[in-house]
Protein backbone atom coordinates (compact mmCIF):
# COMPACT_ATOMS: atom_id res chain seq x y z
CA UNK A 1 0.00 0.00 0.00
CA UNK A 2 1.34 3.59 -0.66
CA UNK A 3 3.53 4.88 1.98
CA UNK A 4 0.71 7.93 2.77
CA UNK A 5 -2.52 5.65 3.04
CA UNK A 6 -3.07 3.64 6.47
CA UNK A 7 -5.43 1.14 6.66
CA UNK A 8 -8.79 1.15 9.12
CA UNK A 9 -9.71 -2.28 10.23
CA UNK A 10 -12.42 -3.40 12.78
CA UNK A 11 -14.00 -6.97 12.99
CA UNK A 12 -16.63 -8.54 13.87
CA UNK A 13 -16.95 -11.81 14.83
CA UNK A 14 -20.07 -14.59 15.42
CA UNK A 15 -18.72 -17.18 17.89
CA UNK A 16 -20.99 -20.03 18.65
CA UNK A 17 -21.28 -20.75 22.23
CA UNK A 18 -21.18 -24.58 24.09
CA UNK A 19 -24.46 -25.14 25.25
CA UNK A 20 -26.62 -28.52 25.52
CA UNK A 21 -29.37 -26.51 23.60
CA UNK A 22 -30.50 -23.46 21.95
CA UNK A 23 -30.75 -20.13 23.59
CA UNK A 24 -34.94 -19.73 23.85
CA UNK A 25 -36.38 -23.85 23.65
CA UNK A 26 -34.91 -26.96 25.08
CA UNK A 27 -33.99 -28.39 21.18
CA UNK A 28 -30.40 -29.68 21.25
CA UNK A 29 -27.52 -27.72 19.94
CA UNK A 30 -26.89 -30.12 17.38
CA UNK A 31 -26.72 -28.24 14.01
CA UNK A 32 -25.12 -31.08 12.04
CA UNK A 33 -28.05 -33.68 12.89
CA UNK A 34 -30.44 -34.89 10.11
CA UNK A 35 -32.31 -31.44 8.43
CA UNK A 36 -35.21 -30.03 10.57
CA UNK A 37 -34.73 -32.66 13.38
CA UNK A 38 -33.81 -30.61 16.14
CA UNK A 39 -36.66 -28.09 16.38
CA UNK A 40 -40.09 -27.02 18.11
CA UNK A 41 -42.60 -24.33 17.43
CA UNK A 42 -40.46 -22.28 19.56
CA UNK A 43 -37.76 -22.31 16.97
CA UNK A 44 -39.42 -23.19 13.79
CA UNK A 45 -40.29 -19.59 15.17
CA UNK A 46 -44.43 -20.56 14.66
CA UNK A 47 -46.75 -17.61 15.41
CA UNK A 48 -47.96 -17.63 19.21
CA UNK A 49 -44.75 -19.28 20.87
CA UNK A 50 -42.87 -17.18 23.28
CA UNK A 51 -38.84 -17.14 23.37
CA UNK A 52 -38.04 -19.39 26.94
CA UNK A 53 -34.25 -17.82 27.40
CA UNK A 54 -31.83 -20.33 28.50
CA UNK A 55 -29.64 -19.46 31.29
CA UNK A 56 -27.08 -21.90 30.15
CA UNK A 57 -26.45 -19.40 27.11
CA UNK A 58 -26.07 -16.26 29.58
CA UNK A 59 -22.95 -18.36 31.55
CA UNK A 60 -21.07 -19.32 28.19
CA UNK A 61 -21.78 -15.62 27.17
CA UNK A 62 -20.19 -14.25 30.39
CA UNK A 63 -17.43 -16.58 30.20
CA UNK A 64 -16.25 -15.20 26.83
CA UNK A 65 -16.84 -11.73 28.01
CA UNK A 66 -14.92 -11.98 31.01
CA UNK A 67 -12.09 -14.21 28.91
CA UNK A 68 -11.93 -10.80 26.93
CA UNK A 69 -11.83 -8.18 29.92
CA UNK A 70 -15.20 -6.90 28.93
CA UNK A 71 -16.88 -5.09 31.51
CA UNK A 72 -20.71 -7.25 31.84
CA UNK A 73 -23.57 -4.85 32.24
CA UNK A 74 -26.08 -5.04 35.21
CA UNK A 75 -28.80 -5.18 32.94
CA UNK A 76 -28.91 -5.56 29.15
CA UNK A 77 -31.78 -6.82 26.75
CA UNK A 78 -33.04 -8.38 23.56
CA UNK A 79 -34.06 -6.69 20.11
CA UNK A 80 -35.65 -7.64 17.62
CA UNK A 81 -33.21 -7.03 14.40
CA UNK A 82 -35.67 -6.57 11.12
CA UNK A 83 -34.98 -7.89 8.08
CA UNK A 84 -36.44 -10.37 5.78
CA UNK A 85 -35.21 -13.22 4.47
CA UNK A 86 -35.77 -16.89 3.78
CA UNK A 87 -33.80 -18.03 6.65
CA UNK A 88 -35.16 -16.13 8.67
CA UNK A 89 -39.36 -16.41 8.30
CA UNK A 90 -40.03 -14.39 11.67
CA UNK A 91 -38.91 -11.48 10.34
CA UNK A 92 -36.69 -10.57 12.97
CA UNK A 93 -34.05 -11.77 14.83
CA UNK A 94 -33.44 -11.57 18.50
CA UNK A 95 -29.96 -9.70 18.91
CA UNK A 96 -29.04 -7.67 21.63
CA UNK A 97 -28.31 -3.43 20.38
CA UNK A 98 -28.96 -0.90 22.73
CA UNK A 99 -28.39 -2.60 25.86
CA UNK A 100 -25.47 -5.61 25.08
CA UNK A 101 -24.27 -8.29 28.01
CA UNK A 102 -20.81 -6.70 27.51
CA UNK A 103 -18.42 -3.52 27.09
CA UNK A 104 -15.12 -2.30 27.17
CA UNK A 105 -12.81 -5.68 26.70
CA UNK A 106 -9.11 -5.53 25.61
CA UNK A 107 -6.73 -7.97 23.81
CA UNK A 108 -3.01 -7.22 23.46
CA UNK A 109 -1.65 -8.60 20.71
CA UNK A 110 1.92 -9.18 19.56
CA UNK A 111 2.73 -7.63 15.89
CA UNK A 112 4.86 -8.70 13.08
CA UNK A 113 7.90 -6.38 14.32
CA UNK A 114 7.71 -7.58 17.99
CA UNK A 115 5.29 -4.70 19.30
CA UNK A 116 2.55 -5.39 22.28
CA UNK A 117 -1.00 -3.82 20.95
CA UNK A 118 -3.79 -3.49 22.69
CA UNK A 119 -7.11 -4.21 20.54
CA UNK A 120 -10.19 -2.85 22.20
CA UNK A 121 -13.31 -4.61 22.18
CA UNK A 122 -16.59 -2.44 21.95
CA UNK A 123 -19.14 -4.75 22.92
CA UNK A 124 -19.90 -8.49 23.31
CA UNK A 125 -23.83 -9.68 22.86
CA UNK A 126 -25.88 -12.34 22.76
CA UNK A 127 -27.95 -13.42 19.48
CA UNK A 128 -29.92 -16.31 18.09
CA UNK A 129 -28.40 -18.01 15.14
CA UNK A 130 -31.43 -18.30 11.86
CA UNK A 131 -32.18 -21.14 9.80
CA UNK A 132 -29.45 -22.31 7.36
CA UNK A 133 -30.26 -22.58 3.51
CA UNK A 134 -29.46 -25.26 1.05
CA UNK A 135 -28.89 -24.61 -2.21
CA UNK A 136 -29.56 -28.17 -4.31
CA UNK A 137 -31.33 -29.29 -7.89
CA UNK A 138 -34.77 -31.26 -7.80
CA UNK A 139 -33.85 -32.73 -11.99
CA UNK A 140 -33.10 -29.45 -13.87
CA UNK A 141 -34.55 -27.20 -11.15
CA UNK A 142 -32.62 -25.71 -8.71
CA UNK A 143 -34.58 -25.33 -5.49
CA UNK A 144 -33.71 -24.06 -1.71
CA UNK A 145 -34.13 -26.21 0.94
CA UNK A 146 -34.62 -24.61 4.69
CA UNK A 147 -32.72 -26.66 7.88
CA UNK A 148 -33.83 -25.44 10.80
CA UNK A 149 -31.53 -27.10 13.13
CA UNK A 150 -29.24 -23.87 13.47
CA UNK A 151 -32.52 -21.48 13.86
CA UNK A 152 -32.03 -20.27 17.77
CA UNK A 153 -28.92 -21.48 18.29
CA UNK A 154 -26.63 -19.44 21.24
CA UNK A 155 -24.14 -16.81 19.75
CA UNK A 156 -22.70 -13.87 20.86
CA UNK A 157 -20.90 -11.09 18.30
CA UNK A 158 -17.66 -9.55 19.64
CA UNK A 159 -17.48 -5.96 17.73
CA UNK A 160 -13.80 -4.65 18.16
CA UNK A 161 -12.97 -0.92 17.91
CA UNK A 162 -11.07 0.01 14.45
CA UNK A 163 -7.96 -0.55 15.93
CA UNK A 164 -6.60 -3.20 13.48
CA UNK A 165 -4.03 -1.74 10.66
CA UNK A 166 -3.53 -4.33 8.49
CA UNK A 167 -4.03 -7.92 7.61
CA UNK A 168 -1.49 -9.56 10.33
CA UNK A 169 -2.64 -7.52 13.01
CA UNK A 170 -6.26 -9.24 11.93
CA UNK A 171 -4.96 -12.38 12.01
CA UNK A 172 -3.07 -12.24 15.04
CA UNK A 173 -5.56 -10.71 16.79
CA UNK A 174 -8.36 -13.92 15.47
CA UNK A 175 -5.66 -16.13 17.00
CA UNK A 176 -5.48 -14.41 20.29
CA UNK A 177 -9.43 -14.29 20.74
CA UNK A 178 -9.54 -17.96 19.59
CA UNK A 179 -7.06 -18.98 22.23
CA UNK A 180 -8.76 -17.03 25.14
CA UNK A 181 -12.23 -18.23 24.02
CA UNK A 182 -11.29 -21.82 23.79
CA UNK A 183 -9.78 -21.52 27.28
CA UNK A 184 -12.72 -20.31 28.89
CA UNK A 185 -14.52 -23.69 27.17
CA UNK A 186 -17.38 -21.20 26.31
CA UNK A 187 -16.74 -22.03 22.21
CA UNK A 188 -14.63 -24.42 19.78
CA UNK A 189 -13.89 -20.95 17.55
CA UNK A 190 -13.49 -23.17 14.66
CA UNK A 191 -13.95 -21.05 11.70
CA UNK A 192 -13.59 -24.34 9.62
CA UNK A 193 -16.49 -26.16 11.15
CA UNK A 194 -18.39 -22.96 11.43
CA UNK A 195 -18.88 -22.65 14.87
CA UNK A 196 -17.06 -19.09 14.29
CA UNK A 197 -17.48 -16.47 11.39
CA UNK A 198 -15.43 -13.21 11.07
CA UNK A 199 -17.19 -10.20 8.92
CA UNK A 200 -14.25 -7.24 8.33
CA UNK A 201 -14.86 -3.82 7.58
CA UNK A 202 -12.40 -1.83 6.30
CA UNK A 203 -11.25 1.83 5.27
CA UNK A 204 -8.61 3.48 3.95
CA UNK A 205 -7.34 6.96 5.25
CA UNK A 206 -4.08 9.39 4.92
CA UNK A 207 -1.46 7.93 7.36
CA UNK A 208 -2.01 9.57 10.98
CA UNK A 209 -4.67 11.14 9.96
CA UNK A 210 -7.86 10.39 12.67
CA UNK A 211 -10.64 10.76 10.25
CA UNK A 212 -12.76 7.52 9.72
CA UNK A 213 -13.88 7.24 5.92
CA UNK A 214 -16.87 5.09 4.35
CA UNK A 215 -16.11 1.53 5.17
CA UNK A 216 -16.66 -1.97 2.95
CA UNK A 217 -18.39 -4.91 5.01
CA UNK A 218 -16.78 -8.31 3.63
CA UNK A 219 -17.97 -11.56 4.56
CA UNK A 220 -17.56 -15.00 3.57
CA UNK A 221 -13.78 -15.71 5.06
CA UNK A 222 -13.55 -19.80 5.93
CA UNK A 223 -10.33 -19.70 7.81
CA UNK A 224 -7.82 -17.26 9.60
CA UNK A 225 -5.84 -17.52 6.19
CA UNK A 226 -8.96 -15.86 4.25
CA UNK A 227 -9.44 -13.66 6.22
CA UNK A 228 -5.86 -12.17 6.15
CA UNK A 229 -6.07 -12.73 2.26
CA UNK A 230 -9.29 -10.58 2.05
CA UNK A 231 -8.69 -7.82 4.02
CA UNK A 232 -4.83 -7.28 1.87
CA UNK A 233 -7.19 -6.93 -1.31
CA UNK A 234 -9.52 -5.31 -0.21
CA UNK A 235 -7.21 -2.47 0.85
CA UNK A 236 -5.22 -2.30 -2.16
CA UNK A 237 -8.87 -2.93 -3.83
CA UNK A 238 -9.86 0.76 -1.93
CA UNK A 239 -6.20 2.13 -2.70
CA UNK A 240 -6.80 1.65 -6.82
CA UNK A 241 -10.23 3.16 -6.23
CA UNK A 242 -8.86 6.38 -4.77
CA UNK A 243 -5.81 6.33 -7.97
CA UNK A 244 -9.06 6.15 -10.12
CA UNK A 245 -10.61 9.13 -8.57
CA UNK A 246 -13.71 6.61 -7.87
CA UNK A 247 -15.65 7.02 -4.77
CA UNK A 248 -15.97 4.50 -2.19
CA UNK A 249 -19.45 3.39 -1.35
CA UNK A 250 -20.61 1.78 1.53
CA UNK A 251 -21.68 -1.97 1.00
CA UNK A 252 -20.85 -5.36 1.69
CA UNK A 253 -18.27 -7.59 -0.44
CA UNK A 254 -18.06 -11.83 -0.23
CA UNK A 255 -14.68 -13.17 -0.38
CA UNK A 256 -14.06 -15.48 -3.01
CA UNK A 257 -11.51 -17.91 -1.99
CA UNK A 258 -10.79 -19.73 -5.22
CA UNK A 259 -10.53 -16.16 -7.46
CA UNK A 260 -9.03 -14.54 -4.51
CA UNK A 261 -11.40 -11.28 -5.24
CA UNK A 262 -13.97 -9.55 -3.56
CA UNK A 263 -17.07 -8.77 -4.85
CA UNK A 264 -20.55 -6.73 -4.19
CA UNK A 265 -23.10 -8.53 -3.20
CA UNK A 266 -26.67 -8.39 -3.24
CA UNK A 267 -28.10 -6.00 -0.50
CA UNK A 268 -30.32 -7.54 2.28
CA UNK A 269 -33.60 -5.38 2.98
CA UNK A 270 -32.66 -4.32 6.65
CA UNK A 271 -34.72 -2.74 8.80
CA UNK A 272 -34.48 -1.02 12.42
CA UNK A 273 -33.48 -2.51 15.61
CA UNK A 274 -36.56 -2.25 18.14
CA UNK A 275 -36.71 -3.54 21.85
CA UNK A 276 -38.55 -7.29 21.88
CA UNK A 277 -41.32 -7.43 24.44
CA UNK A 278 -40.98 -11.06 24.92
CA UNK A 279 -38.26 -11.83 26.69
CA UNK A 280 -37.48 -10.25 29.94
CA UNK A 281 -34.31 -8.13 30.95
CA UNK A 282 -31.55 -9.55 31.84
CA UNK A 283 -30.33 -8.39 35.28
CA UNK A 284 -27.41 -9.62 36.70
CA UNK A 285 -26.53 -10.00 40.37
CA UNK A 286 -23.21 -9.39 41.31
CA UNK A 287 -23.30 -12.73 43.15
CA UNK A 288 -24.53 -14.38 40.24
CA UNK A 289 -21.29 -12.65 38.40
CA UNK A 290 -19.44 -13.70 40.77
CA UNK A 291 -19.73 -17.41 40.70
CA UNK A 292 -19.52 -17.34 37.22
CA UNK A 293 -16.27 -15.99 37.30
CA UNK A 294 -14.87 -18.41 39.44
CA UNK A 295 -15.52 -21.01 36.54
CA UNK A 296 -13.41 -19.02 34.57
CA UNK A 297 -9.66 -21.29 34.16
CA UNK A 298 -5.92 -19.72 34.68
CA UNK A 299 -5.73 -17.80 31.44
CA UNK A 300 -3.39 -18.34 28.88
CA UNK A 301 -1.17 -14.94 29.93
CA UNK A 302 -1.40 -15.40 33.32
CA UNK A 303 -0.85 -19.37 33.09
CA UNK A 304 2.69 -18.50 31.00
CA UNK A 305 4.18 -16.41 33.76
CA UNK A 306 3.46 -19.20 36.40
CA UNK A 307 5.17 -21.65 34.36
CA UNK A 308 8.30 -19.37 33.30
CA UNK A 309 8.65 -19.12 37.16
CA UNK A 310 7.70 -22.33 38.60
CA UNK A 311 9.01 -24.67 35.97
CA UNK A 312 11.52 -22.23 35.16
CA UNK A 313 10.79 -22.44 31.30
CA UNK A 314 11.90 -19.35 28.83
CA UNK A 315 8.99 -17.72 28.34
CA UNK A 316 8.74 -18.32 24.11
CA UNK A 317 8.86 -22.36 25.63
CA UNK A 318 6.22 -21.25 28.54
CA UNK A 319 3.84 -19.03 25.87
CA UNK A 320 4.42 -22.49 23.49
CA UNK A 321 2.63 -24.74 26.29
CA UNK A 322 0.16 -22.41 26.81
CA UNK A 323 -1.00 -22.32 23.27
CA UNK A 324 -3.97 -24.28 24.17
CA UNK A 325 -5.14 -25.67 27.29
CA UNK A 326 -5.50 -29.38 26.68
CA UNK A 327 -1.67 -28.86 25.50
CA UNK A 328 -0.84 -27.00 29.05
CA UNK A 329 -2.44 -29.58 30.92
CA UNK A 330 -0.32 -32.22 29.41
CA UNK A 331 2.49 -30.12 29.73
CA UNK A 332 2.03 -30.06 33.76
CA UNK A 333 0.86 -33.59 33.98
CA UNK A 334 4.54 -34.93 32.66
CA UNK A 335 6.40 -32.33 34.23
CA UNK A 336 4.67 -33.21 37.73
CA UNK A 337 6.12 -37.06 36.57
CA UNK A 338 9.31 -35.97 37.83
CA UNK A 339 10.81 -35.11 34.57
CA UNK A 340 13.17 -31.42 33.84
CA UNK A 341 10.41 -29.18 32.64
CA UNK A 342 12.48 -27.80 30.23
CA UNK A 343 13.32 -31.00 28.62
CA UNK A 344 9.41 -31.83 29.18
CA UNK A 345 8.37 -28.73 26.83
CA UNK A 346 11.05 -29.24 24.99
CA UNK A 347 9.92 -32.67 23.43
CA UNK A 348 6.00 -31.21 23.70
CA UNK A 349 6.79 -28.12 21.55
CA UNK A 350 9.69 -30.30 19.00
CA UNK A 351 8.35 -33.26 18.94
CA UNK A 352 5.04 -34.34 20.62
CA UNK A 353 3.31 -31.69 18.71
CA UNK A 354 4.06 -31.83 15.39
CA UNK A 355 4.18 -36.21 15.27
CA UNK A 356 0.25 -35.81 16.80
CA UNK A 357 -0.59 -33.14 14.23
CA UNK A 358 1.09 -35.28 11.36
CA UNK A 359 -1.39 -38.18 12.76
CA UNK A 360 -4.50 -35.94 13.04
CA UNK A 361 -4.62 -36.75 17.09
CA UNK A 362 -4.36 -34.61 20.33
CA UNK A 363 -2.93 -34.70 23.57
CA UNK A 364 -6.23 -35.70 24.93
CA UNK A 365 -6.75 -38.40 21.82
CA UNK A 366 -3.83 -40.18 21.98
CA UNK A 367 -1.51 -42.87 23.23
CA UNK A 368 0.93 -40.78 24.16
CA UNK A 369 -0.24 -40.19 27.68
CA UNK A 370 1.54 -38.01 30.17
CA UNK A 371 2.99 -41.11 32.18
CA UNK A 372 3.97 -42.71 28.93
CA UNK A 373 6.22 -39.75 27.68
CA UNK A 374 7.68 -39.22 31.03
CA UNK A 375 8.65 -42.46 31.12
CA UNK A 376 10.40 -42.10 28.05
CA UNK A 377 12.55 -38.71 28.76
CA UNK A 378 13.36 -40.56 31.95
CA UNK A 379 15.13 -43.11 30.49
CA UNK A 380 16.50 -40.27 28.28
CA UNK A 381 17.64 -38.13 31.35
CA UNK A 382 19.34 -41.49 32.99
CA UNK A 383 21.42 -41.90 29.60
CA UNK A 384 19.82 -45.72 29.13
CA UNK A 385 18.60 -44.25 25.65
CA UNK A 386 19.90 -41.31 23.09
CA UNK A 387 17.57 -38.84 21.85
CA UNK A 388 17.76 -40.64 18.37
CA UNK A 389 16.49 -43.56 19.67
CA UNK A 390 13.99 -41.71 22.05
CA UNK A 391 12.23 -39.97 19.00
CA UNK A 392 12.03 -43.69 16.70
CA UNK A 393 10.30 -45.06 20.55
CA UNK A 394 8.03 -41.65 20.86
CA UNK A 395 6.54 -42.95 17.37
CA UNK A 396 6.06 -46.74 18.67
CA UNK A 397 4.75 -45.33 21.90
CA UNK A 398 2.01 -43.20 19.56
CA UNK A 399 1.38 -46.27 17.46
CA UNK A 400 0.87 -49.11 19.74
CA UNK A 401 -0.59 -49.70 23.03
CA UNK A 402 2.67 -51.84 24.50
CA UNK A 403 4.43 -50.62 27.36
CA UNK A 404 7.40 -48.80 27.03
CA UNK A 405 9.69 -51.40 28.68
CA UNK A 406 8.70 -54.03 26.03
CA UNK A 407 8.94 -51.64 23.09
CA UNK A 408 12.89 -50.25 24.55
CA UNK A 409 13.57 -54.23 24.86
CA UNK A 410 11.90 -55.45 21.69
CA UNK A 411 13.33 -52.77 19.60
CA UNK A 412 17.08 -53.03 21.49
CA UNK A 413 16.57 -49.25 22.08
CA UNK A 414 19.05 -49.38 25.16
CA UNK A 415 22.22 -47.46 24.47
CA UNK A 416 25.47 -48.98 25.26
CA UNK A 417 26.93 -46.86 28.29
CA UNK A 418 29.57 -49.44 29.44
CA UNK A 419 32.88 -48.11 29.14
CA UNK A 420 34.53 -51.70 28.12
CA UNK A 421 32.44 -51.68 25.60
CA UNK A 422 33.17 -48.56 24.09
CA UNK A 423 36.57 -48.66 24.84
CA UNK A 424 37.14 -51.55 22.66
CA UNK A 425 34.50 -50.08 19.87
CA UNK A 426 36.87 -46.93 19.77
CA UNK A 427 39.98 -49.05 19.53
CA UNK A 428 39.00 -50.82 16.51
CA UNK A 429 37.60 -47.76 14.94
CA UNK A 430 40.91 -45.65 15.47
CA UNK A 431 42.61 -48.67 14.04
CA UNK A 432 40.84 -49.47 11.20
CA UNK A 433 41.06 -45.32 10.06
CA UNK A 434 44.60 -44.40 10.52
CA UNK A 435 44.85 -41.37 8.29
CA UNK A 436 41.74 -39.97 9.90
CA UNK A 437 43.88 -40.47 13.18
CA UNK A 438 47.05 -38.51 11.63
CA UNK A 439 44.87 -35.60 10.29
CA UNK A 440 43.49 -35.11 13.50
CA UNK A 441 46.92 -35.24 15.35
CA UNK A 442 48.07 -32.35 12.48
CA UNK A 443 45.27 -30.03 14.07
CA UNK A 444 42.34 -31.54 11.69
CA UNK A 445 39.52 -31.13 13.74
CA UNK A 446 37.38 -32.16 11.15
CA UNK A 447 38.47 -35.67 11.59
CA UNK A 448 37.12 -36.52 15.11
CA UNK A 449 33.46 -35.92 13.80
CA UNK A 450 34.67 -38.55 11.16
CA UNK A 451 35.81 -41.02 14.07
CA UNK A 452 32.55 -40.41 16.36
CA UNK A 453 30.46 -41.29 13.04
CA UNK A 454 32.51 -44.30 12.50
CA UNK A 455 32.24 -45.33 16.13
CA UNK A 456 28.18 -44.36 16.31
CA UNK A 457 27.51 -46.40 13.26
CA UNK A 458 29.61 -49.16 14.96
CA UNK A 459 27.38 -49.35 17.89
CA UNK A 460 24.63 -48.92 15.59
CA UNK A 461 23.33 -45.53 16.99
CA UNK A 462 22.88 -46.85 20.52
CA UNK A 463 26.44 -45.71 21.87
CA UNK A 464 26.17 -42.71 24.68
CA UNK A 465 27.61 -39.80 22.84
CA UNK A 466 29.09 -38.26 25.70
CA UNK A 467 31.07 -41.36 27.18
CA UNK A 468 31.84 -41.92 23.82
CA UNK A 469 33.47 -38.63 22.88
CA UNK A 470 35.12 -38.32 26.07
CA UNK A 471 37.22 -41.75 25.98
CA UNK A 472 38.04 -41.05 21.77
CA UNK A 473 39.03 -37.87 23.23
CA UNK A 474 41.52 -38.97 25.84
CA UNK A 475 42.88 -41.84 22.69
CA UNK A 476 43.56 -39.59 20.43
CA UNK A 477 45.41 -37.15 23.13
ZN1 LIG B 1 -36.72 -25.61 19.54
Amino acid sequence: MSMDHEAVIGLEIHVQLNCETKMFCRCPSRPGDEPNRNTCPICLWLPGNLPRFNREALEQAILASLALDCEIQKESAFDQKVYYYPDLPKGYQLSQFHMPLAMNGHLNVTDANGARKTIRIRKVHMEEDVARLVHENEGRTPVSLVDFNRAGMPLVEIVTEPDLRNSGDAMEFLRCLIRQIRYSGSSECSMEQGTMRVDANVSIRPAGSDQFNTKVEIKNMNSIRSVGDAIAYEIERQKECLVDGEPIVLHTRLWDPEKRVTSPMRGKFEGPCVPDPSVPRIVIESEYLDEVRTRLPEMPEQKAQRFVKHYGLTYEDAATMCSERSVSEYFEAVADCGVSSRLAAQWIAGQVLPLLKECDETVSTSRLTPDRLAGLLKMLERDEINSSAAKEILGKLRGSDAPLKVIVESGGFRQVSEADQLEAVVDRVLEENPSAVENFRKGASKALGFLMGQAMQATRGKANPRLLKEIMTRKLG
